[in-house]
């Protein structure tokens, strides 16, 4: 659900009016019972687009310095950064609007996650983290133009990317914990996996394996599908953050627009693209896919790292998601299935 078409122009009441219209047509002979709840579903989830996109207006800026407590919580590295991002990139905005999309929380895909050749039994399925969950919530928000600008170039990653992505962190956070609250306005119970104290990294070899997999649950929604480079490609790109949860809430689920789990990949379609190889720095994008987990961390602990100190981040460069043809969006010359 692409957030912004979706409420151009659009007045809650027409809105609700074309909503009840579509589901008549749609749905043969419907009662008005059915048209009711499937007018409350859309009601709903007009609302969390729009929560969603009202979160730009106020926690869209770099947010080190105002939630410290979030930053410590998190407990990954990450903490008030000297380099002060916000007076260093003169508020620059951390965001563009985002998408979202919705999963049934007994979605099959969810079963075959827990498959070793996909992430393993590790990974948790919805119900396991709330066992009466109806719906998983996922959505993306892009960094802005001038975060992803300024990782263009070849070499160590931009400070301003980095410390984009440490907010987005803390971005991310604070809009589940807000959207938690959202939906017990609603009477509903919610999980975020990736905070929650059984969340867990199982080492398997060079690679560690999460119990939810923000990717792979983006992919069972409908957000978006795997580019070589591993990362997920949504409508939007593969240049951000995405974020989920679990809530007990029953909205409907997306249908998800796409036919495989390289279908936004122009690699994966003709073999015409190889940017995200050409533009990784640690050798860590191949062909063949292996090894790329280990080699990210290997390039950016021993290069990265050392390059920005004292800056404490660890994740990737991110060179393979810029300047790259699905930075934005899906690649020209690929169709979503609508
Ligand atoms: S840069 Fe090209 S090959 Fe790499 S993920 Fe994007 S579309 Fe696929
Ligand atoms: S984050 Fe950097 S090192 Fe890791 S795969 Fe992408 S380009 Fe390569």
């Amino acid at each position: 659900m692409d957030i912004r078409n979706s409420l151009k122009g659009i007045s809650r009441r027409s809105f609700l009016k074309a909503a009840t219209a579509a589901s008549a047509v749609a749905v043969a002979a419907p009662t008005a019972v059915t048209i009711e709840h499937r007018s409350r579903e859309l009601e709903i989830e007009h609302r969390i687009a729009r929560f969603l996109e009202d979160q730009l207006k106020t926690l869209s800026q770099f947010v080190w310095e105002e939630a410290p407590g979030p930053v410590e919580h998190l407990g990954n590295g990450l903490r008030y950064s000297p380099l002060n991002a916000n007076k260093a990139f003169d508020n620059v905005r951390l965001f563009d609007s985002p998408v979202v999309a919705f999963a049934s929380a007994t979605d099959p895909l969810f079963e075959e996650l827990k498959r070793p050749n996909v992430i393993g039994p590790n990974h948790m399925s919805p119900r396991q983290w709330l066992p009466n969950a109806k719906t998983v919530i996922s959505y993306y928000y892009p960094l802005s133009e001038e975060i992803r600008a300024s990782n263009r170039q070849a070499g160590i990653p931009s400070i301003m990317w980095l410390a984009g992505k440490a907010s987005a962190e803390v971005f991310v956070y604070n809009t589940n914990k807000a959207l938690t609250q959202f939906f017990a306005g609603l009477n509903a119970t919610s999980v975020i996996p990736d905070t929650d104290s059984r969340f867990k990294m199982v080492r398997n070899g060079n690679t560690l394996l999460p119990s939810w997999s923000e990717r792979h649950v983006g992919y069972v929604a409908g957000l978006g599908t795997f580019g070589l480079h591993k990362s997920l490609i949504t409508e939007k790109g593969c240049a951000g953050r995405l974020g989920s949860l679990i809530t007990t809430l029953e909205l409907k689920p997306t249908t998800r627009p796409y036919r495989n789990k390289n279908a936004y990949c122009l690699f994966y379609l003709n073999g015409s693209c190889i940017a995200c190889i050409d533009r990784c720095p640690g050798h860590a994008v191949t062909k063949t896919g292996n090894n790329q987990a280990a080699m990210c961390m290997k390039y950016s602990k021993e290069t990265v790292v050392p390059a920005i100190a004292p800056l404490p981040y660890k994740g990737g460069c991110g060179k393979c998601l810029t300047s790259a043809p699905c930075e934005i969006g899906i690649p020209k010359g690929i169709k979503r299935l609508t």
